[in-house]
């Protein structure tokens, strides 16, 4: 699996994404420096600022792997990862709830969508990682569960992912790959995200 860094990573450049400059450029700019546009909540509601949206959008992008916490409390770190915090019915219901708590300051739909996407992040990145990368099974998701645990596997793999223990060659450049790829992809986010005329 990525590690929670890669999961971090992604759901700060959709919280960049969300708010970028198509949006922007649609309305006024709202008051107080917040960064959201006007539109994206009800007349009255102070616009949710950019900085909570991205620590909300990055909280749930890392919501999933919360299922590790019993593994790793009871000294088996898998015990009851992958189990249905990666399926699509937790998604669903994670984001209609960030729907309904930020309905005012962020707007229903918008927050709700942007919840699924940094869900939906977090599924993608785990279904692409495999043992061996390349057009090579990936290690696979129940995605429906827990309707359903039959496992979907890609059949092929583009993040190492993390093994058993700490400082190993492996998990080091797992998270060396990790920081070069979405790091990137975070800044890339962040400088389309920004306001034209704003810095070079
Ligand atoms: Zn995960």
């Amino acid at each position: 699996m990525p590690t929670p860094l890669a999961h971090a990573l992604a759901g700060y450049a959709l919280s960049r994404l969300q708010g970028g400059p198509r949006a922007r450029s649609a309305v006024p700019p709202p008051p107080h420096g917040a960064d959201l546009p006007a539109a994206a909540a009800p007349p009255g509601a102070p616009p949710l600022p950019a900085a909570r949206r991205a620590a909300v959008l990055i909280g749930v992008a890392m919501l999933p792997d919360a299922d590790l916490l019993p593994g790793l409390l009871l000294g088996q770190r898998n015990l009851l990862h992958h189990g249905f915090t990666h399926g699509l019915p937790f998604a669903l219901a994670v984001a209609a709830l960030v729907g309904v708590i930020f309905r005012h300051r962020w707007g229903a739909a918008r927050a709700a969508g942007t919840a699924l996407a940094a869900m939906g992040s977090h599924i993608l990145l785990d279904m692409l990682t495999g043992a061996r990368l390349g057009l090579h099974p990936a290690y696979g998701l129940a995605l429906l569960s827990p309707l359903r645990e039959g496992s979907v596997r890609l059949p092929l793999s583009l993040l190492p992912g993390t093994g058993p223990g700490l400082l190993t060659a492996r998990n080091v450049a797992a998270v060396a790959t990790e920081i070069v790829l979405f790091g990137a992809i975070a800044l890339a986010a962040a400088r389309l995200a920004r306001p034209r005329g704003e810095g070079a």
